[in-house]
Formats: C-alpha cells, sequence, structure tokens
C-alpha cells in the first residue's frame, strides 16, 4: 500500500515537474490556444491532420492558407474536393487531404458542425487515426487521453529506459504514458511531452541538463539517453523505375491528367507517366499517343528522384512539343504554363516539370 502510494506519488511529480516546464517553455503556434483559453477543435485538428509525417515549419504556412480560406468546419465541408487538393498541394502524403475534406463533411453530417469529445467517436472519422483521437480528445477538450506522437515516444521510452523494440513496443509506450497523464492539465500535458521531445529530448542530442525529468529519467542515469528508443531495422521498399512524359503544346500548355481518386496520390494532377517498377526498362512505347501528329520525344540528361514512404523512386523524363491544336488524348487535358500554380501538382510533378522546363 505504501509502496503504491509513494509510486503514484511519483507520477504525480513528474506530471507537476512537466507543466511547470511547458509554462514557461510552450512553444507558440498558430493553432495553440493561449493559456488559460480554450483550444478550437477545428484547429487542433486541421493542425494535428497536417503535422502528420509533416514538420512544423512546412505546416505553417498551409495552416495561415486553410484557415484562412475555410475558417471553420462548415466552410471546409462545403468546399470542394480539388479545391482541398489544390490548397493541399506540396505538403504530401495527399490521402491526408482526401480523409480531411471526408471527415469535416462528416462532423457536418453525423455531429451538426461539432467535434464530438470522446476518443472512441473521434477515432471513428475519417482519416482520425488512434494518436490523432488522442491528441484532439486531450487538447480540444482536456480529456485524459494518451496522445503519443514520435515525440513523446522518445521522451518516455527514455524515462523509463525501455529495452522493448518500436514498432513493437508501442502499446507499452502508450500504457505508461498514459499512467502519467493528470486529471487536470491533460491538453497542456500532451503539448507540453510534444515541445519537450521537441526541444529537449532530441534525437541525437538530449539537453539533460534543461529537462524537467532529468533527476527521474532511466535513461539519463545510465548514461546513453540517445540509445532509446530501441528500433527494429527499418525495411526499405525496393528502388522503383519509371518514365514522365512532359508534352508542351507550342502556344504555352502543357498535357496533364488526374490520378485516380484512391492510393498513391490519389486525385491529384500529374503528367502522364509509365508505371513504377523494379525493373522499368525505359523507352517511350508507353508515351501518350496524339491523333494525326507523332510527337518526336527527347530524353532529357539526369533522373527525377523521390522517396515515398515505402519505396524510392527514380524517373526519366521525355519532352516533346507540338502545335495546336493537338487534341488532347482521352484522359488528359491541356493546361496553360502559366496556370500550373492553381493545380493540385504533389512533389514529385513539380521536380519532374522543373527538369524538363529548365
Ligand atoms: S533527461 Fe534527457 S533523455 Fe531523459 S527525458 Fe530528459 S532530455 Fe530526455
Amino acid at each position: 500500500m505504501e509502496r503504491r502510494k509513494r509510486a503514484s506519488h511519483g507520477v504525480e511529480a513528474r506530471s507537476a515537474d512537466l507543466l511547470a516546464w511547458y509554462d514557461r517553455h510552450r512553444r507558440v503556434l498558430p493553432w495553440r490556444a493561449a493559456p488559460g483559453e480554450r483550444a478550437d477543435p477545428y484547429r487542433v485538428w486541421l493542425s494535428e491532420i497536417m503535422l502528420q509525417q509533416t514538420t512544423i515549419k512546412a505546416v505553417v504556412p498551409y495552416f495561415a492558407r486553410f484557415t484562412a480560406r475555410w475558417p471553420n468546419v462548415h466552410a471546409l465541408a462545403a468546399a470542394s474536393l480539388g479545391d482541398v487538393l489544390k490548397l493541399w498541394a506540396g505538403l504530401g502524403y495527399y490521402a491526408r487531404a482526401r480523409h480531411l475534406h471526408a471527415c469535416a463533411k462528416a462532423v457536418v453530417e453525423r455531429h451538426g458542425g461539432s467535434f464530438p469529445q470522446s476518443e472512441r467517436e473521434l477515432a471513428a472519422l475519417p482519416g482520425i487515426g488512434p494518436y490523432t483521437a488522442a491528441a484532439i480528445a486531450a487538447i480540444a477538450f482536456d480529456a485524459p487521453a494518451a496522445a503519443v506522437d514520435g515525440n513523446a515516444e522518445r521522451v518516455v521510452a527514455r524515462l523509463f529506459a525501455l529495452k522493448d523494440e518500436l514498432p513493437a513496443a508501442k502499446a507499452e509506450v502508450r500504457r505508461l504514458t498514459k499512467a502519467l497523464v493528470p486529471a487536470e492539465r491533460a491538453g497542456d500535458f500532451a503539448q507540453a511531452l510534444m515541445d519537450l521531445g521537441a526541444t529537449i529530448c532530441t534525437p541525437k542530442t538530449p539537453a539533460c541538463v534543461l529537462c524537467p525529468w532529468m533527476r527521474a529519467c532511466a535513461a539519463r542515469r545510465r548514461g546513453d539517453p540517445e540509445t532509446f528508443p530501441v528500433k527494429a531495422p527499418k525495411k526499405q521498399g525496393r528502388l522503383r523505375r519509371g518514365a514522365a512524359f512532359v508534352l508542351l503544346r507550342s502556344d504555352g500548355f502543357v498535357l496533364l491528367r488526374t490520378r485516380p481518386p484512391t492510393g498513391l496520390l490519389g486525385g491529384m494532377s500529374e503528367v502522364p507517366t509509365t508505371r513504377w517498377m523494379p525493373d522499368f526498362a525505359g523507352g517511350t512505347e508507353l508515351a501518350p499517343r496524339l491523333r494525326g501528329t507523332e510527337p518526336k520525344w527527347r530524353r532529357r540528361t539526369g533522373v527525377v528522384t523521390h522517396v515515398f514512404t515505402h519505396f524510392p523512386l527514380e524517373l526519366v523524363v521525355y519532352t516533346a512539343e507540338v502545335a495546336p491544336p493537338a487534341a488532347a488524348p482521352d484522359g488528359t487535358r491541356w493546361v496553360a504554363l502559366a496556370e500550373l500554380a492553381d493545380e493540385a501538382l504533389p512533389n514529385l510533378m513539380r521536380k519532374v516539370l522543373a527538369h524538363a522546363l529548365g
């Protein structure tokens, strides 16, 4: 009994130490409520979706553009998916944009435009996984949820010098984090853990002397905090190759098409490409065919490289120019070069066009 009491006192002291640190060192972020103010669930949700797999620096301008154009969930739900994809273009992981739009609609249709407060109901919405549901529940509604992002995962693994490998140890990290969440200020606690991981308990050189958990931290006591979390070796996908065809019309147009609505880069714009395969051999046999004219393809020197989550990609780029009025083949369209900025072009395609037109 005495031991349990001491343990719970230890947990409370850790939470209190972290919150006291947060009160002094919290980061000011555009989506974050000022101290003592209630967070706007729409802004919390939008920022959490944008931040998945992406840095804060990259997200800030996108967040500003989205909230200026669609200041609330009703406005976003009423937008077209095409417009959402266009504003998202360049931020990557485009399934997030499609889910974002579907989620806005679901919040309006199922919940009258108010985000539900429980993790369970949040997790039932499109694009909201267990982490995001916990983060929204904690930050927007102060629910005692364990929001374990990569930063929090690293801090907690070090605090307990967890020897089990990630990702298998994720459930254990979650359990340990959950036990640390205080009954009050759960939202601040979640954000404090994220801030601690982002600014002090960094992957390579944790600044343990500045850390509110310096005394409590088991990894710091061992003297090798940077070796945590222990990670299973990553499997990298095989390199895939393909060709991209940049067809220009001499009056200032380029041939584009829209990718299928789901799957990799779903719904985004692209120049025609071959399939991307490990054993791609090159050539223009699969280049788009135009009725009445035969484009003369020239291969640009060099390749465009891009790394997706599951595989790296290498594209050779062919260019050709035809005279107007060349009819666009089925499933493609001519887009004015001056209007390319309005297209939902993923980073890969921006690189391809820069390579072709540079
Ligand atoms: S003491 Fe060091 S390793 Fe431990 S949580 Fe703090 S910064 Fe991270």
